[in-house]
């Protein structure tokens, strides 16, 4: 009996999800972004429906967050109304992103008000001068159907005089005040996010008339920040060159580089087809150490639009943003991104060669010092995305990380190098590149792939046992990062007490003082420890995060202050006398060491090849 429910239930249950799948789901949004500056949108949604029992759900499972992100926390004001009537729901007792309501007999379409909340100090979405506005946190759509096979007309209504960039293609004849988008599937709408503001520049990138046409769409806190130097502009004119120059074709039919400038609004970038969601500091074109330290990142997320979105690991490729997401193949989805991101930045100019080896040796030193990786093989990291950004900073090197980003760099630099080195220069990553990522160019497209295809389309290139190489870096438990690549690169990872640009950059623009590589400490400049690293001399000593250094060899801490204590005790057989408090308590910490100040860096292995120097090299004129 119980069976025979079960199965029937079951039956039911893929039929209509068969039955959805097929039918055409037209909605409406309208945004209201007038209350933008103060963090919170207002939208109408109508979704047809049928009467009787009908789930409508949020979505959860974002697409490039690789997790379920869909900020349900701060969806608020919801109403569901039939005919005028408003409607009960009931939230799912399990699933926090489903609304359960009772649809009255003859009634053809719902209509939903909310309201969602933007705001997240530092992290906030808006201001009071910009919006990044994401549509999958103002939109509902029925449960258990293909966002493939849900249409939607979107408008919104921005602050008075303010201007927007998006992917999306504007409606002829928008009504008074609001602007109305052409009707899109709602992959497609999620996809194609739009930044707006009171400031606006629209820098394009390829001359007019050519196709497809790629564009800066830049907002930003004022038109200083957007005043982008000239040969900014000229490098990321070569950043389309070259990307189609490794990649051989392009998925999209315009492509619009999506760039918010502010101090006041989260910082971040992500990728999708035919644009890309990109937030840094308002000093990015006039601080160095910002410049250095963001020049990777339109190239990582224009990268996506071939990695990531044309070609998806399975696992990622979900048919609405319900369905959970595996992220087992996040070494190739992020870890080859992250690698063509600094690959194509030092093409380009965005970074010199110089700044992209101290790049290079400061990723590589760092995950040398994952002692993590004893316990838990790089592969963990990826397929436990789900979990790895709800933990904090603290004994991150013992936790891990997010590393299948760093360490799949290093892993695509050892498979590039290896494959030029077997081919005797022939052939390199770039023509995997252009097999697996390449074909025909045309609109949007996902094809998906599982482990094995990456395994046949390196052997494609060049024979080799590629899905060994790959498994043993993947589920290796050696204390030490996979750095091979910089080994056959030509290169060598050494320590020395020159400060490494990119470790300097990150400690002017954090306020901190960077130790991983001396002591095995990171401390804010108030001396407030951010990080200990297990098998250090500070973690033998018996400091840890959370605790806060007061004063060293009796001095009151500063930067200055523990510099100098380095320095001194290379002459010195008595350990540095650390201060810290903890919690309520005082305490000192001897840590025994000697070495004075490291830095990591690359230097030449001059009876080897630079293969670094040749990945480098820009691949058009
Ligand atoms: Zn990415």
């Amino acid at each position: 009996m119980i069976l025979r429910v079960l199965a029937t239930a079951l039956l039911c249950l893929s039929s209509s999800t068969f039955v959805l799948a097929q039918q055409t789901i037209r909605e409406t949004l309208a945004v209201d972004a007038t209350d933008a500056p103060r963090n919170i949108l207002h939208a109408t949604v109508t979704i047809p429906v049928s009467s009787g029992a009908q789930t409508i759900v949020y979505p959860k499972w974002m697409p490039g967050n690789h997790r379920p992100t869909g900020p349900i926390q701060n969806l608020t004001g919801l109403h569901f109304e039939a005919s005028g009537q408003e409607l009960p729901w009931q939230r799912d007792l399990v699933d926090m992103w489903a609304f359960h309501l009772q649809v009255p007999a003859g009634v053809k379409e719902l209509k939903v008000t909310l309201d969602t909340i933007t705001y997240n100090g530092k992290n906030s979405l808006a201001s009071s001068k910009v919006l990044d506005l994401l549509w999958n946190q103002v939109i509902l759509y029925p449960q258990g159907t293909a966002t493939d096979s849900v249409t939607v007309t979107a408008s919104v209504r921005l602050p008075q005089g303010w201007k927007f960039g998006t992917a999306l293609t504007e409606a002829q004849g928008s009504a008074q005040g609001a602007t109305e988008f052409q009707p899109v599937t709602l992959t497609k709408l999620v996809d194609s996010p739009l930044i707006a503001g009171q400031y606006y520049r629209l820098i394009p990138l390829t001359p007019e008339g050519e196709k497809p046409q790629h564009v800066i769409d830049m907002v930003g806190e004022s038109e200083d920040a957007m005043a982008i130097p000239a040969q900014d502009l000229a490098n990321y004119k070569k950043l389309v060159a070259e990307a189609y120059a490794l990649f051989g074709a392009r998925h999209y039919e315009k492509y619009h580089f999506l760039w918010t400038l502010s101090d006041q609004t989260a910082h971040h970038g992500l990728e999708h087809h035919e644009s890309s969601d990109n937030a840094t500091g308002e000093d990015v074109f006039h601080d160095p150490n910002a410049h250095n330290l963001e020049a990777d990142l339109l190239p990582h997320e224009y990268t996506h639009s071939w990695n990531g979105k044309h070609r998806r690991p399975a696992g990622l490729a979900t048919a609405n943003y319900q369905e959970p997401m595996k992220g087992d193949l996040l070494w190739v989805y992020e870890g080859m991104t992250d690698y063509w991101g600094a690959i194509l930045a030092a093409r380009v100019g965005l970074r010199s060669p110089d700044q992209f080896r101290e790049n290079l040796a400061a990723t590589a030193a760092m995950l040398d010092r994952r002692v993590g990786r004893t316990w838990r093989p790089l592969q963990d990291t990826a397929t436990s995305v789900q979990i790895l950004y709800a933990s904090g900073g603290q004994w991150v090197n013992w936790r891990r990380s997010v590393d299948y980003y760093p360490e799949g760099y290093l892993i695509w630099l050892d498979v590039d190098t290896q494959i030029r080195r077997l081919s005797n220069g022939q052939k390199s990553l770039n023509d995997f590149c252009r097999s697996f990522y390449g074909g025909q160019s045309g609109p949007p497209t996902v094809v998906t792939y599982k482990f094995e295809d990456v395994v046949s389309g390196l052997n494609q290139v060049v024979a080799h046992e590629w899905a060994k190489f790959l498994r043993d870096r993947l589920d290796s438990k050696s204390p030490h990062a996979p750095l091979g690549g910089i080994e056959n690169g030509g290169w060598k990872l050494i320590y020395n007490d020159q400060k490494n640009t990119t470790v300097e950059a990150q400690e002017k623009t954090a306020n901190t003082l960077d130790m991983s590589f001396s002591i095995g400490a990171i401390a804010t400049k108030d001396g407030d420890l951010r990080d200990v690293i297990p098998g250090t001399p500070a973690f033998a000593a018996g400091l840890a995060p959370g605790m806060k250094i007061i004063g060293v060899n009796g001095r009151k801490w500063s930067r200055d202050v523990m510099r100098a204590a380095l320095k001194a005790a290379m002459n010195s057989k008595e350990p540095i006398a650390i201060l810290a408090e903890n919690g309520d308590y005082y305490n000192t910490y001897n840590v025994d060491y000697h070495g004075g100040e490291k830095y990591p860096h690359l230097v030449r292995n001059e009876g080897q090849t630079d293969l670094l120097g040749e990945i480098i090299k820009p691949l058009t004129k």
